[in-house]
């Protein structure tokens, strides 16, 4: 049970992919099959909310699509429709802590305003350019007899290639001069000079599918965001890249055949990151201290409940972790969230928490945080707190 309520399915022992290459999760399979598969195949399983930042690029990308005219068109009006998509976003999307902070501070304490600032400048600045909404418009409207067969130019193109079984939708494609531009919008990842490979894996994927259709052209991959827009025309090596890439997917994951879950798991470092930590077998095993554990978050905990007390509407639970009984706290867990949940000696699993300690007390963090009460938007909005008999 989690303190949300939310009903979770179990981790699964078997997994096979039944689906189309996605251009968006190559750079994650070259880390971890397994978290592919999750990601691609099995959005039904347990998985940790997104993060607000995440939350901000799917509102970023619908105010991209459905903004206001050229002639509506204001700094002010585009903070005030990414706030509310961001809200919406938050409502429908978010975790349960990043909800009750919406509905009991406002929406503002679950964003920064710093990354609002950033994704108003990139909006602003895109929609200014050209009336990208204009696509999304017709196809709303019915212009077109489906979105799989728009034109190979526009905003939130759908690419399909049989030839290469890959499927995905490119956030901007268009044609300057003789030359294709393929566009991803990165909010605040994108620094000068220093792209991330998977998002260059990807622009490139779907440039290669673009191409299919538009026949041999010149085609400049580009990722934009706030701070910076990077540029490099797709070359052999590129092509190279992502045909290497599907080539190892269709190996490792052969379509429609069962593969333990197990078999597939690749922890690392990046496993801190993973949003599926609490469907990863693997991951549990290290958790509770059964495996060599080099790849766990310092900021997820699992261990037996020893005491909880309440004040001012909110709990503190206490905790003897595993592996090594290690005593932990977890402050400012909203009580109203925690009725009839916690009793002693229940087990807890929690994951992605904050905490004010950078070292932790020499080997391991001790005091985390559901909620900040100081700086809200610093509250550990993608946390999960579940309980085991
Ligand atoms: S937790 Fe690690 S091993 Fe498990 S699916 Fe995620 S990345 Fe792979």
């Amino acid at each position: 049970m989690t303190l949300d309520g939310s009903k979770r399915s179990g981790s699964a022992a078997a997994l096979q992919r039944t689906r189309p290459i996605r251009p968006s999760k190559l750079g994650l399979f070259n880390l971890c099959a397994l978290r592919y598969l999750f990601e691609t195949e099995r959005p039904d399983l347990e998985r940790l909310s997104p993060a607000p930042a995440a939350l901000l690029g799917s509102a970023f990308h619908k105010v991209i699509e459905t903004g206001p005219t050229q002639n509506e068109l204001s700094g002010k009006l585009v903070r005030e429709l990414i706030r509310d998509e961001f809200r919406k976003a938050v409502l429908s999307n978010g975790g349960w802590l990043a909800r009750w902070a919406c509905a009991r501070e406002g929406i503002d304490s679950v964003l920064p305003r710093s990354l609002l600032d950033q994704a108003t400048q990139l909006t602003y600045h895109e929609l200014k350019l050209r009336p990208i909404a204009a696509g999304r418009a017709a196809i709303a409207r019915g212009d077109f007899p489906s979105e799989k067969q728009m034109n190979p130019f526009g905003s939130e193109l759908w690419l399909h290639s049989d030839k290469m079984d890959i499927e995905g939708r490119a956030d901007l494609i268009e044609q300057r001069g003789s030359v294709v531009h393929v566009v991803d919008y990165k909010l605040g990842a994108t620094r000068a000079g220093e792209p991330n490979p998977d998002y260059v894996l990807q622009l490139s994927a779907y440039a290669m599918v673009a191409l299919e259709r538009l026949g041999p052209r010149k085609v400049v991959l580009e990722l934009r965001s706030p701070r910076a827009t990077w540029a490099k025309e797709l070359d052999d090596g590129l092509r190279a890249n992502v045909l290497q890439t599907l080539q190892q997917i269709q190996t490792v994951l052969p379509k429609h055949e069962y593969i333990s879950s197990e078999a597939l798991a690749t922890p690392g470092t990046h496993c801190m990151t993973c949003s599926y930590r609490p469907s990863c077998t693997t991951y549990a095993r290290g958790l509770l201290g059964r495996t060599p554990s080099d790849f766990l978050s310092p900021y997820d905990v699992a261990g037996s409940t020893e005491s909880t007390t309440s004040c001012d509407g909110f709990t503190t639970i206490r905790i003897r972790a595993e592996p090594d009984d290690r005593a932990v706290s977890i402050t400012a867990v909203p009580s109203a969230m925690l009725d009839a949940l916690l009793g002693a000696g229940s087990n807890v699993v929690a994951y992605s928490l904050k905490s004010p300690e950078t070292m932790g007390r020499g080997r391991y963090v001790a005091n985390f945080h559901a909620w900040n009460r100081i700086t809200a938007v610093d509250s550990a909005y993608s946390c999960s707190i579940g309980f085991r008999q």
